[in-house]
Formats: structure tokens, C-alpha cells, sequence
């Protein structure tokens, strides 16, 4: 393997993860970013992302000189022969995707990019964008190539080291090859394929994922409606090979940084070419409702109203392993809570501090202490190891709602408290 020069733009989840990965893959690496704190930090070695064996790449790379970070996308790219851009897209105007990061990194850089390089880009972008980066660009000799990326946060490295798959679309072929030369050694399936289908890819799957767990909550629902247990009609679903276990665990609804923008990204980028996408506006609307229905629920365990009552909260990060609030739905269902009255205790192990009118504390049972009903919105591991005779005796009501069916309830029902799952019914 050639060790090639990188430049990566963006050193948040997706760019550090890329660049520390690539460094540790034996590339040349050089990371940029606008916040020039974060480059400091990341300069002195801190890495403020809670992502197992990231902090450890960083280190590994800088010193062994093949991982440097740099302010500005125009400091890195200077010799680059590849440059990914790894900037955030968020939703924007009416729920399509903003790409002013990715246009200000190519006004910034155009003029500079060497000759013959690639311009990669890893954001999450509307088909049709590598087209409108190329003509941004304005440079024959530059090709723009997709290559999205399938990173989970709480296991970026392990993602992008073990990749079920790399995609990387370009209109001119030879481009594409050159990007997936650089996955080469990952020995992943690689789909090389045109720019507009790698973009294409990105929403399908994230969309599905997204439509998968609408889908499971709704079953959840009528489970509990109808007196089924969906623990048992999920493993009965998930051995079916066309179905597959993963993602079909009910919960307190879809969110993070990724689903809810996506989601909406695909739902405009339907309608501007006339196609009306029901399913995915369903799946959409299915999990606002899911969000209700966990508030119901939770209000009911509080004694049928929440004003004044006191919720503890066990989880607020959107999901266990990472410290990444963004779109979490436990803060969804959190500022639901407190619209009614409610007042809020939290514990979430990746944060300390206060959140959205949420009072952060230092341990679960000080989240528990005197609270009317204590709900687990985030499946961290620890959580089913908790000492349940002391939570019973510090909380004033004696309801756990586990919005993740995350817990043991006859752990729970042996220390005399009640657990409410989702789609399981009250288990005592
Ligand atoms: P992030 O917010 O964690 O990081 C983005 C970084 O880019 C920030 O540090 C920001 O300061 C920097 N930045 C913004 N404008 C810049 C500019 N002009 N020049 C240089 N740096 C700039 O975002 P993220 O979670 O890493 O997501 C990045 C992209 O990857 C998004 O399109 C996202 O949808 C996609 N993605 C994210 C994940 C994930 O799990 N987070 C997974 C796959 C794909």
C-alpha cells in the first residue's frame, strides 16, 4: 500500500474518527477545523468525543508524526492528494439538508487544491451534490467522489476499522478506485458505483433504519394493547433472515445527530422531483407519537398528572456509549415532561452538566432520590446493575418506567418496585 497525503476537513464524530483511522492505516494525515479551540485541544492531545479507542488513535498518530491538526481548511490542504470533507450538514430551511459548511470549504480551498487531487466527500449530502461541489469547484483536474459514511457513535473506530461495506461513487471510475484503494487493507465488500447512487445510498439506509424502529414501536404499541409481550415477538421476528435482530429493539423513539435530519433531508429531496413519500412521512410522524406515548405513559406511573411531580431520569445521551445529545430523545421527552409541569432530575454517565432544565447529577441513585417515578431513557449497561433495594428506598414513588426494556424486571419486582416496559405491559 502507498502511504497517501490526506487532508481531512472537520474534526468532529466523523472527521477525527477518519483521520485518526486513516493515520493508524499508515496515511499522512492532516486534520482541519474552524474551531480553533477544538484544535488546540486536539493539538494537546485532548479528545473531548466519548468514543472507546479514539483518544488512543489521536495519540498514536501524532506521535508517530502521521497525524497533525491545523485551523482552516486552506492549512491543510496544501500537498493534499486526497481531501475529505467531513463538515456538518444539518437540517435546514423547511427540513432540506444545509450545505454552507461543504460550499464554504470549497470556496476556501479551490483555488489551492493541488493539482490531480480528490475531493472526497463523507458528509451526508442530497444526491446531486458531488455535481454541484464539481461545478463550485470549477476544476477539470479535481474530481469529486461520495463516499458516505456508516460510523454508529459509541463505535466509530470499530466502524470504520470493520466497515460492513465501503461505497464510493464517482462519474469518472478511475477516481472512485483510487478512494477505495486507500479501504484497501479493511478487506470490506466496496460497491464503486456513480456519485449520485453512493449519495443515494446514505438516506436509503438511514431512512430504513429510521422506518424499521417506527415500525417496531408501532408493534410495541398494539403488544400493549393487545396483551402480547414484543420481546417475544421480536425474537420471533428477528430469526427470520430477511428481518434480522438488529433494530427492532422499541424504545423512546428515533433520534441523534443523523435519523431526524436525514429523514426530513430525503422527505425534500423527494418532493422537489413530485414523489410523494408517504412511508417516510409516517415514519416520521410514527415517532413523534412514540414520544407521546412514553409521556403517557410516565404520566400515568406519576398518578395521572405531572405538574410538580418529581422524574428522575436515568440516560439522557441518544444512546448508550457516547456523550452526543444532539436530537437525543431523551431530552425530547424530557422537555415534553417539563411543558407539563414535571420537575427533572437526570444522571447520564457521559455528562456533567445541567441539560435543558434538567438538574445533572452525579450517580443514579441521587437521580432517584425522592422522585415520584424513575424513568431509563438511555440503555447504559451500568443501569442494570444498580442496587434496586436502594433506589426503592431513596425514591418516593415505586414505578420504573424503562422506556428501553433495558432492565431486568424481576430484579426490580424483588425489591418491591414495579416495572412498566414498552409493548410488555406492567411487569410487579
Ligand atoms: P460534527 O458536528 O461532530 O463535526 C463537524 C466538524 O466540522 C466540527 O468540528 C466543526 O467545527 C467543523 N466545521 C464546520 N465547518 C467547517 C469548515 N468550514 N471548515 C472546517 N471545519 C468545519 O459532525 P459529525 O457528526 O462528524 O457529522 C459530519 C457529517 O457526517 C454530517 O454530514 C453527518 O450527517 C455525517 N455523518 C455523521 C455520523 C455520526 O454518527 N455523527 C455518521 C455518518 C455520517
Amino acid at each position: 500500500m502507498f502511504a497517501r497525503r490526506i487532508a481531512v476537513i472537520g474534526t468532529g464524530y466523523v472527521g477525527l474518527t477518519t483521520g485518526a483511522c486513516l493515520a493508524s492505516l499508515g496515511h499522512h494525515v492532516v486534520c482541519a477545523d474552524v474551531d480553533v479551540a477544538k484544535v488546540e485541544r486536539l493539538r494537546a492531545g485532548k479528545v473531548t468525543i466519548l468514543e472507546p479507542g479514539l483518544a488512543e488513535l489521536v495519540a498514536e498518530g501524532m506521535a508517530g508524526g502521521r497525524l497533525e491538526f491545523v485551523v482552516g481548511a486552506s492549512a491543510a490542504v496544501g500537498d493534499a492528494e486526497v481531501v475529505f470533507l467531513c463538515v456538518p450538514t444539518p437540517m435546514g430551511q423547511g427540513g432540506a439538508a444545509d450545505l454552507a459548511a461543504v460550499e464554504s470549504v470549497i470556496s476556501e480551498v479551490r483555488t489551492i487544491l493541488p493539482v490531480g487531487s480528490i475531493v472526497v466527500n463523507k458528509s451526508t449530502v442530497p444526491v446531486g451534490t458531488a455535481a454541484r461541489v464539481s461545478g463550485l469547484l470549477k476544476r477539470k483536474d479535481v474530481p469529486v467522489v461520495s463516499n458516505p459514511e456508516f460510523l454508529r457513535e459509541g463505535t466509530a473506530v470499530h466502524d470504520f476499522l470493520n466497515p460492513d461495506r465501503i461505497v464510493v461513487g464517482c462519474d469518472i471510475q478511475d477516481a472512485a478506485e483510487r478512494v477505495a484503494a486507500l479501504y484497501a487493507r479493511l478487506g470490506a465488500p466496496t460497491v464503486l458505483t456513480d456519485a449520485a447512487s453512493a449519495e443515494m445510498v446514505k438516506y436509503a439506509a438511514n431512512c430504513f433504519l429510521a422506518m424499521k424502529l417506527s415500525y417496531v414501536n408501532a408493534i410495541a404499541e398494539l403488544c400493549e394493547r393487545l396483551g402480547a409481550d414484543v420481546a417475544d415477538v421480536t425474537e420471533g421476528m428477528g430469526y427470520d433472515r430477511r428481518i434480522g435482530q438488529s433494530f427492532l429493539q422499541p424504545g423512546p423513539g428515533w433520534g441523534g445527530s443523523c435519523l431526524p435530519k436525514d429523514t426530513q433531508a430525503l422527505l425534500q429531496v423527494a418532493a422537489a422531483v413530485g414523489y410523494d413519500f408517504s412511508l417516510l412521512q409516517a415514519t416520521i410522524e410514527t415517532n413523534s407519537h412514540q414520544r407521546q406515548l412514553i409521556v403517557a405513559k410516565i404520566r400515568e406511573a406519576a398518578g395521572g398528572r405531572l405538574r410538580g411531580r418529581r422524574i428522575g431520569l436515568l440516560g439522557l445521551a441518544f444512546k448508550a456509549g457516547t456523550n452526543d445529545l444532539r436530537d437525543s430523545p431523551a431530552l425530547a421527552v424530557a422537555a415534553l415532561l417539563r411543558a407539563e409541569g414535571a420537575e427533572l432530575t437526570g444522571y447520564d454517565p457521559g455528562i456533567d452538566h445541567d441539560v435543558d432544565g434538567i438538574r445533572v447529577v452525579s450517580d443514579a441513585y441521587e437521580a432517584a432520590k425522592d422522585a415520584d417515578t424513575v424513568v431509563v431513557l438511555t440503555e447504559w449497561p451500568e443501569f442494570r446493575g444498580l442496587d434496586w433495594s436502594r433506589i426503592r428506598e431513596l425514591a418516593a414513588g415505586c414505578v420504573v418506567v424503562d422506556t428501553r426494556n433495558h432492565l431486568d424486571p424481576d430484579a426490580l419486582g424483588r425489591h418491591g418496585l414495579t416495572w412498566w416496559g414498552v409493548g410488555r405491559g406492567h411487569l410487579d
